[in-house]
Formats: structure tokens, C-alpha cells, sequence
């Protein structure tokens, strides 16, 4: 009998680097120091290096890579509380939550249909005296960036940040996503293209100020032992993950070719009537951190696929502005096409280790689906 098809083995994705990644343990459980040491030290100069950033600064998640930027920005005087940060409306809710969190006003934008990422053709008319940002989201893998988004940060001074959590890897025009805009929060949530065996993130910039409060920040606020500059937090980057993260991140390029090659098998072979592929752009280079797909029958197609045994999951079922936490925070009724792909996507396996076999007994399913 056929096993059932994961919709990602994180077991697997450990067992392919297993022995360079017990050394990595073993090493640091041996050393004796287990934070704030050379571990991080050394993954943050080889990630700095690999988004092609001056600094990289790890801190214990996406979610408080993303705060940190934002908190920097207001303790360096460049925002304030009430300013105006405009979001994908389709984005996972940490993007939102780390605007909320500061104080900030989230404006949500609507995604293009066709990519899922932020419409550039939206952004303007979001655009008030209050807007301070962009945080632009490269959703599933895709970079976000384009020309005219970089154009609108010119020429309405607005400070461009990257949630670069689904992007690790990915490039636009030579660039890697993270090194495009001014700063960037990265998560290693295990199951990302670039994961820890736990929580970890980071924040890259070419920018000393923001780097170093960043830094202050996630030691407690603290840059001399003892003495402390802001009320910040506890939120560093262990230096187990921190060494399991710089045997990873030696992989990552080949990682997400084989997710690349996954997503073109996806690309050439998926031919049903019922589902819509995102269109792919000439030039892009995706990594895939999902494989989204659109059906409007969703639900019955996310079930068929289970009975066939495909695990699926939904990218995401409920948009940040229907959250309860949100509740009366927006204008709900303005944004149709954020709520209709809660209802029509679903994201199909995909990672550096799903079997090629696996890959087609997806495709198989999913054109039996009626
Ligand atoms: C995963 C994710 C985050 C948050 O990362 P954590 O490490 O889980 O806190 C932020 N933004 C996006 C788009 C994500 O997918």
C-alpha cells in the first residue's frame, strides 16, 4: 500500500544534513557557552554575506525581527506612534502584528490576483501625509519588488522593509530579497526555506543605526552589561540554532533548486479545468517557499486530495483584518480579493526532499479531481 504524501517531512529535511548538523550540536553543547558567542557571531557574518547586506543581526524569531525594525525606527526618531505602514492584506499575520505592535497604523493593500503579491497599481491611493513605510511581503517565495514600487518609496520618502520570512534565497534583478530595501526581518521557523530546529531570525541592513538599535533592542535594551539604553526585550538567537542555521544555510541555494524543480514539474504537468496555477513572471526567480494553487471549490478539492492521501494546508484561511484580535480595526467590506483567495487557495507539498515519485503522484490526484 502507497504511504501518504506529507505535506512537508521536517524529519527528512534534518536527516538529509544529519551528521554536519549533530557536529554543529555537538559542538556548541561541548563549548560550554550557549549564548551571544561565536556561533552567532560567525552565521551572522555568512548571512549577511549571502543577502549581500553590511550587517545581519540574529534575534529569537520572525515575528521579533519584524518588531525590532519598526521599534528602531521610532527610538531613532524617524516614525512615530499613529504613522502609516502599508502591508499586503494577504500576508501571514506577523507582518501586521509587528505594526500593531509598535503603536503604528497598518494599511492593508490588496494583492494582484495573478501573483498573489502586493499590487503596485493599489499602493498610491494608500498612500496619506502619515505613511512612513512599505512592508513589502515576498508571500510563497516570489519577490515582491518591483520598479514602481521602488519609485513610489522615492518619491513619497517612504522607508522600504522586507518581510523576507518566505524568501530566504530568492533574487530579483542579481539582488537577493533582504538586501533590496533599507532592512528586512527574516524568520527560521523550521519550516522555511532556511529553518531552525526551533524559533530563530534575523534582521539585515546596510544601515549602522538601524543594525546596531536593532542589537540594543533584543538584549534586553542593553549594550553594556548592566547598562540599559531602551526598555527592550529578551528575544536572542541561541547559539545551537545559530549553528544548525550556518550548516543549513551552505545548502540553501541547492535547497531551493530542488523546490524550484518540484514547482516546475507542477508548472508543466497540473492540467485541470477547476484550478488556476499563479501566473509566473518572466524573470522571476521564486524559491517556492509554497506551492499555492487557486480552486474555487476548494474545500472539496483539499478533502479529495486527503481521501487520495495529500496533505494540504491553506495559505491562509482567515486574512489579518477578520481576525478577532482585529476585530473593528478595518473596513472589511473593502477587500474582496484578499478574502476570496482565503477561500480558493491551498498550498500543495513541496520542499527539498519530496520525492520526485511523490511529486507525481500529486499531480496525478489533482488532475483527477472534478
Ligand atoms: C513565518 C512568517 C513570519 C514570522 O516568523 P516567526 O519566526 O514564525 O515569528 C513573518 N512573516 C511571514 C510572511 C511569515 O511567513
Amino acid at each position: 500500500m502507497k504511504t501518504d504524501i506529507p505535506f512537508l517531512s521536517l524529519k527528512d529535511v534534518t536527516i538529509k544534513y544529519t551528521d554536519e548538523i549533530h557536529n554543529a550540536v555537538k559542538r556548541v553543547v561541548d563549548s560550554g557557552w550557549y549564548l551571544q558567542g561565536e556561533e552567532n557571531a560567525h552565521f551572522e557574518q555568512h548571512y549577511a554575506e549571502y543577502i549581500g547586506t553590511k550587517y545581519a543581526v540574529g534575534c529569537a524569531n520572525g515575528l521579533d525581527a519584524l518588531i525590532w525594525i519598526y521599534r528602531a525606527y521610532i527610538e531613532l526618531g524617524i516614525m512615530q506612534e499613529g504613522d502609516e505602514v502599508i502591508v499586503p492584506a494577504n500576508t501571514y499575520i506577523a507582518s501586521v502584528l509587528a505594526i500593531t505592535e509598535n503603536g503604528l497604523k497598518a494599511v492593508l493593500v490588496e494583492p494582484d490576483p495573478n501573483t498573489l503579491e502586493l499590487d503596485e497599481n493599489k499602493i498610491e491611493e494608500a498612500i496619506t501625509s502619515r505613511t512612513k513605510s512599505i512592508l513589502l511581503v515576498h508571500l510563497y517565495g516570489r519577490c515582491a519588488y518591483t520598479e514602481k514600487i521602488g519609485e513610489l518609496c522615492v518619491n513619497y520618502g517612504l522607508h522600504l522593509v522586507e518581510d523576507n520570512a518566505q524568501a530566504h534565497g530568492c533574487t530579483y534583478r542579481g539582488k537577493r530579497t533582504g538586501s533590496i530595501g533599507e532592512v528586512a526581518g527574516h524568520s527560521f521557523y523550521p519550516g522555511k526555506n532556511l529553518g531552525a530546529l526551533g524559533d530563530g531570525g534575523a534582521v539585515t541592513t546596510d544601515n549602522k543605526e538601524l543594525a546596531d538599535c536593532v542589537r540594543i533592542l533584543a538584549n534586553y535594551g542593553s549594550q553594556k552589561k548592566y547598562v540599559f539604553k531602551y526598555c527592550g526585550r529578551n528575544s536572542r538567537l541561541d547559539e545551537i540554532q545559530a549553528a544548525v542555521l550556518d550548516v543549513k544555510l551552505r545548502h540553501l541555494d541547492e535547497d531551493n533548486r530542488l523546490r524550484q524543480r518540484v514547482a516546475a514539474y507542477y508548472y508543466d504537468n497540473i492540467r485541470n479545468p477547476y484550478i488556476t496555477l499563479p501566473t509566473r513572471l518572466p524573470d522571476e526567480n521564486n524559491v517556492y517557499h509554497l506551492f499555492p494553487i487557486l480552486c474555487e471549490h476548494r474545500d472539496n478539492l483539499q478533502r479529495y486530495l486527503q481521501e487520495k492521501g495529500v496533505h494540504t494546508l491553506i495559505h491562509y484561511p482567515i486574512p489579518p483584518h477578520l481576525q478577532e484580535c482585529y476585530a473593528g480595526q478595518w473596513d472589511c467590506a473593502s477587500l474582496p480579493i484578499t478574502e476570496r483567495l482565503a477561500m480558493q487557495e491551498l498550498s500543495l507539498p513541496i520542499s527539498q526532499v519530496i520525492t520526485g515519485e511523490d511529486v507525481k503522484q500529486v499531480v496525478e490526484v489533482i488532475n483527477s479531481f472534478r
